[in-house]
């Protein structure tokens, strides 16, 4: 996956791991045991050229905080849904299937970051709030901001129930009726969103990838029922 956005910049990295890398952590195991899925997460980034650089994660809880990645330290579990750094050599990381994980990269100011973005962080804002970030605490200007938003569960494949709906009362355009479902086109949301804070609209780039579509490529919690398996998504930047 690759975002034509991006392509300027040689020292900026991001991807996310495909099934054949294997899950890179059950959602369920304890946040600090799972060696088979560290060791997944290690040949993943290894075969990606990530070397010598601080891996960092996150316990996610479809939330909507934002930390920066200096205020993780030791081995305590820090829960939040998106980090930021203005650092290289640091490797900013989140798993995923289905939920939207979102690449954020300010050239100018030389800041990443990445969110975990399922339908209930995009509800609270955690979009948003990484762009609040970037703006509040490294004096980012919106136009500069540059936004990839990688593989996640599609409109063709996000049906939701009346509960759900009532979250997105504010996008009926987003919205889609067929034959008695009701599917909400989570993208344009975010879209939407990022357009409110001030990005330019040249400056956002979709995947376009649905992860229960690309059944090939991508784990899918929808489509796989009761799997806990996880793809992980990383940014940083070399020096
Ligand atoms: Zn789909």
């Amino acid at each position: 996956m690759e975002f034509d956005i991006f392509k300027k910049y040689p020292n900026l990295k991001y991807g996310i791991s495909k099934k054949r890398h294997g899950s890179l952590k059950k959602i369920t195991a304890d946040f600090n045991s799972a060696d088979i899925f560290r060791r997944n997460e290690k040949d993943f980034l290894t075969r990606e050229g990530i070397k010598d650089s601080k891996i960092y994660e996150l316990k996610q809880v479809h939330g909507n905080k934002v930390l920066n990645s200096e205020n993780i330290t030791g081995n305590a579990t820090f829960v939040a849904d998106a980090l930021v750094t203005n650092a290289p050599n640091k490797v900013l990381t989140i798993t995923v299937a289905d939920c939207y994980p979102i690449y954020l990269f300010d050239p100018t100011r030389k800041i990443v970051a990445i969110a975990h973005a399922g339908w209930r962080g995009i509800t609270k804002d955690i979009l948003c709030n990484v762009i609040d970030y970037f703006v509040l605490k490294f004096s980012s200007d919106p136009q500069d901001i540059l936004v990839g938003i990688g593989p996640g569960l599609g409109k063709c494949h996000f049906e939701v129930k009346e509960d759900v709906l009532d979250n997105f009362t504010a996008y009926p355009e987003e919205i889609e009726h067929k034959n008695g479902k009701i599917f909400v086109d989570l993208p344009a949301i975010l879209e939407k969103k990022m357009l409110e804070r001030g990005l330019k609209r040249e400056n956002i780039e979709f995947s376009g990838l649905c992860t229960y579509c690309e059944n090939g490529k991508f784990f899918s919690r929808r489509r796989d029922k009761n799997s806990d398996e996880v793809m992980m998504a990383y940014i940083g930047m070399t020096v």
